[in-house]
């Protein structure tokens, strides 16, 4: 008998990781993509590589009402605001504002860390055996502060980690400075996770995965798909005109989604929540583990060859440049994390995160169409949770029950 055939549309980390899962599955896979898995213009080329399962905390928490207008003015806040892109931002940004309240906070919380804390697992699985694996490190995480006291002002995040068994290590300016004596005299406390996983060049590790899924026999079309039609046998439209039949289609495009998802009807809320890397090459040292700079919302991860500064948030839509002031705010602070650094050479990069109001990914069927699937919406944590959304959209396109609540993450829950 003949295998049956599914198309994955979006060679980012979850189609990727999605089409090697069904292919193991048996299935015959072609993903389609414009660019080449492992390309700069994909969120999952340049982030900053964490395993992130403490990152169950949403971005919108009840303080982000109160403080996002003066953050918006202060030159060295981590926010950043095209207005003229306000209009357009408003449908998106007033229920992410209003999920920011306690209850919905805890809840968000939940069905995050239902797909978080599993992350490094979830990574071994998809990569034994293949390349990939190589680029994979386990070591600690350190969340920087100024001070203790700015650590304990963050009751709620504090309280939520520690809810779900997420407890640091404390570590005072002595014990930071025995581990790295590079860091600069404003960080003078660390919370500290063990065992906690990155990856150690995100494009490469897309690459490895991609690489190993074709030379099993897994199939790629280079195309962008302007139009999917649902049915029996629902197919994808290229900007050529090809028309691309399969039994099933899964739509992984990242930030695209929600425009490919209106070609099936839904209403999709999905922002491109931008942010930028710095990768300094051949520095004069490197971080002995990935740091999270609390107070100015980057990290820092040592990766192959380099030292990444990524993170921030800019809201400016899919299409807009890259903008240069995100990038010139996290050198100004990085300097103040390592003031000693140096460094042969530097690239910097601005990528769109696929963002949902309730900073949830989008992971199901597709109402009265059930042969399209979804898996998108990964936000901050997108490259964590991919290989885990990828694995449950497999389950789902087989029939099988995923082992978990998928009623959070509904495609027609906006
Ligand atoms: C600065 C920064 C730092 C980050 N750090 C981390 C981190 O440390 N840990 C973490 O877990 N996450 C992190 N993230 C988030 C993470 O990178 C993203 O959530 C994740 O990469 C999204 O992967 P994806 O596969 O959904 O989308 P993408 O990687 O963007 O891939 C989507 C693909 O779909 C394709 N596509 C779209 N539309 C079409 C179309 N019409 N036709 C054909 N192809 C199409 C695109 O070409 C692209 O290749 C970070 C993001 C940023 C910006």
């Amino acid at each position: 008998m003949q295998a049956k055939s599914i198309l994955v549309i979006g060679g980012g980390i979850t189609g990727v990781s999605a089409a090697e899962w069904l292919r193991r599955d048996g299935w015959q896979v072609t993903l389609v993509d414009r660019l080449h898995p492992g390309d700069p213009d994909q969120a999952s080329f340049g982030n900053a590589g964490l395993l992130a399962r403490t990152s169950v905390v949403p971005v919108s928490v009840p303080s982000l009402l109160r403080k996002a207008p003066s953050m918006l003015f202060d030159p060295n806040s981590p926010l950043f605001l095209r207005w003229q892109y306000l209009p357009q931002l408003l449908p998106w940004l007033v229920p992410f504002l209003r999920n920011g309240n306690i209850d919905k906070v805890k809840q968000i919380a939940k069905s995050l860390a239902a797909l978080t804390y599993d992350t490094t697992d979830q990574h071994r699985a998809l990569s034994k055996g293949t390349p990939a694996s190589d680029f994979i490190r386990m070591g600690e995480f350190v969340n920087l502060y100024r001070s203790k006291a700015d650590f304990d002002a963050d009751h709620l995040g504090n309280a939520i980690r520690a809810k779900h068994g997420l407890v640091p290590e404390h570590l005072d300016r002595r014990q930071l400075i025995d581990r790295d004596q590079h860091l600069g005299p404003s960080y003078n406390f660390g919370a500290v996770f063990k065992d906690y996983g990155w990856i150690t060049s995100p494009s490469n590790y897309i690459k490895a995965l991609f690489g190993y899924f074709q030379s099993q026999g897994g199939g790629f079309t280079h195309g962008e798909v302007v139009d999917i039609c649902a049915g029996e046998n629902p197919s994808l439209t290229l900007a050529d005109g090809e028309i691309l039949k399969a039994d099933k289609i899964l739509l992984c495009a990242g930030a695209w989604s929600g425009k490919l998802a209106k070609k099936l009807g839904l209403s999709v809320k999905l922002e491109a929540e931008r942010g930028y890397h710095i990768s300094m090459y051949n520095p004069n040292f490197t971080a002995p583990n990935p740091y999270m700079i609390t107070d100015r919302k980057f990290a820092i991860t040592p990766m192959d060859g380099m030292l990444r500064a990524a993170g921030v948030v800019e809201f400016a839509g899919l299409d807009a440049p890259p903008s240069t002031a995100p990038t010139a705010l996290i050198k100004k602070h990085l300097k103040k994390v390592y003031p000693t650094l140096e460094f042969t050479h530097e690239t910097v990069w601005m990528g769109r995160r696929p963002s949902t109001p309730d900073s949830l990914p989008v992971i199901g069927t597709t109402p009265n169409a059930p042969n399209i699937l979804h898996a998108y919406g990964g936000q901050h944590v997108g490259l964590t949770i991919g290989p885990k959304i990828a694995r449950i959209a497999a389950d789902l396109a087989a029939g099988r029950s995923p082992n978990i609540d998928l009623e959070p993450y509904r495609v027609d829950r906006f």
